[in-house]
């Protein structure tokens, strides 16, 4: 879990629903039965996305399940309420703006540690 996780968590246990707490707590443990439990598992990988600063202020609001983004188009998935809700941890429908913007930070991120050797 890295430092803009741990922020995440702290700052908001103390203030939501004991639901919301659980779910969220499950997206933050580390474990591989936990990334293929179906609907967990895409709670999960949204909200990795939701994390990044680059994300954090327009997608993938939902700490639980992300009706509420696949309905406003908040949702970094170019898909419906029912594909959205079981899409897994699949990447594979990204909307294309939201792929080059984590495709651009992961360039620039290569760049940077070739530079620090
Ligand atoms: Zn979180």
């Amino acid at each position: 879990m890295d430092s803009q996780h741990r922020l995440h968590r702290d700052a908001d246990h103390g203030r939501v629903l004991p639901d919301v707490r659980g779910l969220h707590t499950l997206s933050h443990i580390e474990h591989p039965l936990l990334d293929r439990l179906p609907l967990v598992n895409t709670v999960r990988r949204m909200h990795v996305l939701h994390h990044n600063p680059d994300f954090m202020h327009t997608r993938n609001f939902n700490l639980t399940f992300p009706i509420c983004d696949a309905l406003f188009g908040t949702s970094d998935l170019d898909k419906g309420v029912i594909g959205t809700l079981f899409n897994g941890m699949s990447d594979a429908a990204r909307k294309p703006e939201d792929r080059a913007r984590v495709e651009a930070q992961q360039s620039e991120r290569g760049r940077a540690a070739a530079r620090s050797l």
